[in-house]
């Protein structure tokens, strides 16, 4: 049997130092993993925190974002990516580190407006989360040459301002325990990527902005809103 038409390309990050590309499967975001972002969402601290996917094209390389259709209040949130060159179900916290390729630099775009809504009428979170360019990313970095994904400044800055700042350290949930519970619930695999949250100052962008985010030890992420 082949094809009735050209199945859509394979999405997918460049490796930085190689000439590879990292294979998308799932992206998988978590929600509300900073306590002073839960604050500012109106969350309960308390709750724990949650996941939400977007779709694998939905990854872009950073660079340009053309604004969305259908909102005008479309948010940045600057986020740790994680790759996973393994996975499974039921992975032990301990045993998580073992999963993980490398880490990128990404923005999860959302259309707040439409989020707000969905959340207003207990309906899904895609139209907010999951739309095209939704989640730009620069390219992976091997994990090897990542010395401390647990800890270092997280910001971004929008036309030379700051706007969020924040430390990996202050996740609620670490990575391997993210790790850890999403394999509760999904077969994780290799190609899978887990935005690991956003620290507080999330904010709205405009045509013409320039967006500059930042990991310690992992890279930089520029971004124009066209
Ligand atoms: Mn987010």
């Amino acid at each position: 049997m082949t094809y009735a038409f050209n199945p859509a390309p394979q999405p997918a990050l460049p490796i930085r130092g190689t000439d590879k590309l990292f294979p998308i499967h799932r992206v998988y975001c978590v929600g509300r993993n900073y306590v002073e972002h839960t604050k500012e969402m109106g969350g309960d601290t308390k709750d724990p925190p949650f996941f939400f996917q977007k779709n694998p094209d939905n990854v872009v390389l950073d660079g340009k974002f053309p604004y969305p259709a259908a909102t005008n209040d479309v948010h940045f949130e600057i986020e740790l990516v994680v790759g996973l060159k393994s996975g499974g179900t039921d992975i032990a916290a301990t045993q998580a580190m073992k999963h993980v390729f490398g880490y990128a630099v990404g923005i999860d775009m959302t259309r707040r407006d439409l989020q707000a809504q969905a959340k207003k009428l207990q309906r899904p979170w895609e139209v907010g989360k999951a739309f095209e360019h939704s989640a730009p990313c620069t390219a992976i970095v091997p994990a090897q040459h990542v010395e401390n994904p647990a800890a270092g400044g997280i910001w971004l800055d929008v036309n030379g301002v700051r706007k969020q700042t924040g430390d990996l350290s202050q996740m609620i949930w670490d990575i391997p325990h993210q790790i850890a519970f999403l394999s509760t619930l999904f077969e994780l695999r290799a190609g899978d990527l887990i935005f690991t949250g956003t620290p507080s100052g999330v904010g709205a962008v405009q045509r013409g902005d320039r967006l500059k985010g930042h990991v310690d030890g992992v890279g930089e992420l520029d971004l124009t809103v066209v």
